[in-house]
């Protein structure tokens, strides 16, 4: 199929895209990375009159570190973030966890993360980290600019708190202290699927005991979610040697956390391929893996920590 009829503008400036953003006589779409927009195009379930390309604004290309987050432009591509070492600390080994999980090549050469946060689809990786870590969005629209918390933004399937008008400029996400360790695990049909079900989570241990968690679950609800519930029942344990082997035994606490997140928090849909159950299985498992996997990463970033003094 091809698109139905549409006028295409490209802005030099965020002022020009919010203005063309704002004529509402028309339907508009922003096109960033088009890796969603212009496949929906194709099949025409997205039938926009005005396509707004933001790819010729250079003040929304770039990220930086403001304090102690990290500030990532609209025009910032998935494939920005596959080397660990391209944002600083444990955030930078999270996104790169992450990335590679995003469809091919090609497609994370092409898209971005705020172009996800534009699309909100319940299976996005970066959209879980995102409600995981308190990111916060910042948008541009007709009456000026303003911070959506992450928690706040999604509403469901595709459905955001952004106006029509708005335009994301960035996506910011705190770096992560070095008591932090991060974890990212997926399960997937096939190698280029989008997830059956994920898990991010950052583990921060103070005095030996885990002083926060979070959780987020990447399509184990009708949006992305964090499992509070499950972070909960972690405050305040103390966090031992891991059990040898791929298996926590039932009452180990990470075990524990990821039967709270699947019963309690998580709210999935059925899908083919997966149902309700199933998801609730595959959400159980993989929590308590990826907190053993944060665990593992808190204490190897430690290890190394202490070579580099010695
Ligand atoms: C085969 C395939 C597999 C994929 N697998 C995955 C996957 O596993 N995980 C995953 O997360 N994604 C996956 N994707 C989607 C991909 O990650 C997209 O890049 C992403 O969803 C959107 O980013 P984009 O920059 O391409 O946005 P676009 O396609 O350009 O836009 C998507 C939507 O967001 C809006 N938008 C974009 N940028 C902005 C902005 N700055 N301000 C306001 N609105 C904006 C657009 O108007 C549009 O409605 C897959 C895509 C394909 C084709």
């Amino acid at each position: 199929m091809k698109p139905a009829t549409f006028d295409y503008v490209v802005p030099r400036t965020v002022a020009e895209a919010v203005e063309a953003l704002g004529d509402t006589g028309r339907k508009a779409q922003v096109l960033a990375g088009g890796q969603s927009l212009i496949l929906e195009m194709h099949l025409q379930r997205i039938r926009p009159e005005l396509v707004v390309d933001i790819n010729r604004i250079p003040e929304l290309d770039g990220m930086s570190v403001e304090g102690d987050e990290l500030r990532v432009g609209a025009l910032v591509r998935h494939a920005a973030f596959e080397e660990a070492d391209a944002v600083p600390g444990p955030l930078g080994t999270l996104l790169s966890r992450a990335v590679v999980n995003i469809a091919h090549p090609p497609i994370r050469s092409r898209g971005t993360m705020a172009g996800s946060f534009g699309w909100a689809h319940p299976a996005s990786e970066w959209c879980a980290i995102g409600v995981a870590l308190d990111a916060t969005v910042e948008v541009t629209g007709p009456d000026g600019a303003r911070a959506i918390a992450a928690g706040d933004y999604f509403l469901g399937p595709y459905r955001t708190a952004r106006r029509p008008q708005e335009l994301i400029t960035a996506v910011r996400l705190p770096l992560l202290g070095e008591n932090t360790g991060v974890g990212f695990i997926e399960h997937r049909r096939t190698h280029f699927c989008f997830a059956q079900v994920a898990v991010a989570a950052a583990l921060t241990v103070s005095d030996g005991v885990i002083s926060d968690a979070r959780i987020g679950l990447v399509n184990s609800a009708d949006r992305p979610i964090r499992a509070r519930a499950a972070e909960r029942s972690l405050l305040g344990t103390e966090i031992g040697p891991l059990p040898a082997g791929p298996r926590l035994p039932d009452g180990h606490p990470f075990a524990r956390a990821g039967r709270v997140a699947a019963q309690e928090d998580a709210e999935p849909v059925a899908e083919p391929y997966a149902d309700v159950e199933y998801k609730r299985q595959a959400i159980a498992v993989l929590v308590g893996r990826t907190l053993r996997q944060a665990t593992t990463d808190l204490r190897s970033r430690r290890a190394a920590h202490e070579g580099d003094r010695q």
